[in-house]
């Protein structure tokens, strides 16, 4: 039995990662008037302009998890997912397991090879979820220590 995943992911604000109305226009970036102000005067301040992108590629990663989950995929060729705008360097920590890395997208855990995502499984648990952490790279020890 095939299935097909939609291409979309349901957009969502830039700023705040709320979804948008999918009856709104096709366009639109943000939620409210609001949200719109922000991101523009924030778009001043590097560091923060870093935390909203990255937060929202997270998220967007994670609807295209859910995405797999719901209809049943647990594997996927990394082309695929690039095309549906999964970003396969952004994770929420990193994990050695007994056959390689697992990798680990908030409530989501998957194993990367050159061409796919697979063995993608779901962590519910409560342990698991006060656990995330964004691990995103190895950090000196000294090097908040200036
Ligand atoms: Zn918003």
């Amino acid at each position: 039995m095939a299935y097909k995943i939609p291409e979309e992911t349901t957009p969502r604000c830039l700023e705040c990662g709320n979804l948008l109305n999918r009856y709104d226009r096709s366009d639109k970036k943000f939620c409210c008037p609001s949200c719109k102000d922000k991101y523009h005067n924030d778009r001043k301040n590097p560091s923060r302009h870093l935390i909203r992108s990255t937060t929202a590629a997270l998220l967007k990663n994670h609807d295209i998890l859910d995405r797999l989950w719901e209809t049943g995929f647990r594997m996927m060729d990394t082309e695929s997912l690039r095309r549906r705008g999964f970003d396969t360097s952004l994770v929420t920590g990193v994990r050695r397991g007994r056959s390689g890395l697992i990798y680990e997208c908030f409530d989501y855990v998957y194993r990367l090879s050159e061409n796919r995502i697979f063995s993608i499984n779901r962590v519910l648990s409560v342990d698991k979820v006060e656990n995330v952490s964004l691990n995103l790279r190895p950090v000196e020890n000294n090097q908040f220590t200036k």
